[in-house]
């Protein structure tokens, strides 16, 4: 651990010594959160130490939530990947600032909670392929407020969506190890009965990072992840927003309405999944709607064209099934669809 500190500490001084010019070109709204508050020189690349070192080699150099690549030129794909810096919590405002490291629901105190909200979906990905062996709902003693899925001891568990660590901490009677990420979409999602972690306290993820590893601790009888969706600390049955037989959203937005809290077991509710009214009457056009889906977890090595003749699509066709651009950077483990 000691060696990779100093390793980084290194790389993030030569960060600084980019060229002038490379600097300007680097959209500026990527360095506002720099100018916010008093933290020290030090801090920062202690922030930015315990932020990145999991992931920093020698080709993927992070600072303040920007992915710095040697080739700076591409900048509309820097702007495409910029993620939370550091010190920005996620969904502030919804929240009332509340950031909290200790408990799932910190928000009892929270007045006036929104009637409807409209959270934007994009980018999720599937915590685990597993199937479900346990709905949400009422069970003989007390309410299961998330769907459980079958993992094996050690199975990776990914992020759902782009997002921070909020909570990281053991529960012997309950959850185990587990993990709830606030996202700026405006949910949150709780990972249970995990063997280890993957990430700190205040980590920055992007959907489909590792998080976690599965495991059986706390409250449970065999290996399986524990997993809930949250608003503002209130549980929403997870089958409301997501297929998991496809392992996709129903729907890329979701309206949280009143009936989100509904404890019943009962599984999808098929009004609540339109985004909008109108939204239904397009949902031809909608890419989690139509016809077979299929998708393909990407491995470290692979490229676009060797995904495509895998399975008998083109290049162009992938982009577009994913709105993505030939450029886009594909990141291993993240789920592509390829039909
Ligand atoms: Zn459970």
């Amino acid at each position: 651990m000691r060696k990779s500190n100093i390793v980084l500490a290194g790389s993030l001084k030569k960060l600084r010594l980019l060229p002038l010019a490379a600097m300007f070109l680097i959209p500026m709204s990527g360095f506002t959160q720099n100018n916010k508050g008093n933290t020290t020189e030090s801090d920062r690349a202690e922030l930015k130490y315990k932020q990145r070192h999991s992931r920093l080699n020698a080709n993927n150099l992070y600072a303040d939530g920007i992915k710095i690549k040697r080739d700076l030129s591409i900048l509309k794909e820097i702007q495409e990947e910029r993620i939370l810096s550091e010190d920005e919590i996620p969904a502030e405002d919804l929240y009332g600032g509340i950031w909290n490291n200790r408990y799932v629901n910190a928000y009892r105190s929270i007045e006036n909670i929104p009637d409807t909200f409209k959270v934007n979906l994009a980018n999720f990905t599937i915590p685990t392929t597993g199937y479900i062996t346990s709905n949400f709902g009422p069970r003989r003693r007390r309410m299961h407020y998330g769907i459980d899925l079958k993992v094996q001891t050690g199975d990776t568990i990914y992020a759902a969506f782009d997002g921070k660590v909020r909570v990281k901490q053991y529960e012997r009677r309950g959850y185990g190890y587990y993990l709830t990420l606030r996202h700026p979409n405006g949910l949150e999602t709780v990972y249970g009965h995990l063997s280890r972690f993957l990430v700190e306290e205040d980590d920055v993820v992007k959907s489909g990072d590792p998080i976690a590893l599965g495991g059986n601790t706390g409250r449970s009888t065999g290996s399986h992840l524990h997993f809930e969706i949250r608003f503002l600390g209130n549980p929403i049955n997870p089958t409301y927003i997501v297929d998991f037989d496809n392992k996709v959203c129903h729907k890329d937005t979701y309206m949280v309405t009143a009936n989100s809290y509904n404890r019943s077991s009962k599984g999808v509710n098929v009004n609540n999944l339109a985004s909008t009214p109108t939204r239904s009457k397009v949902s031809t056009t909608n890419k989690y709607a139509s016809g077979k889906v299929n998708y393909y977890r990407i491995k470290k090595g692979d490229t676009l064209g060797a995904i495509a003749r895998k399975y008998g699509t083109s290049v162009s066709k992938l982009c577009s099934l994913n709105s993505m651009t030939a450029k886009t950077v594909l990141r291993p483990g993240k789920a592509i669809r390829t039909s």
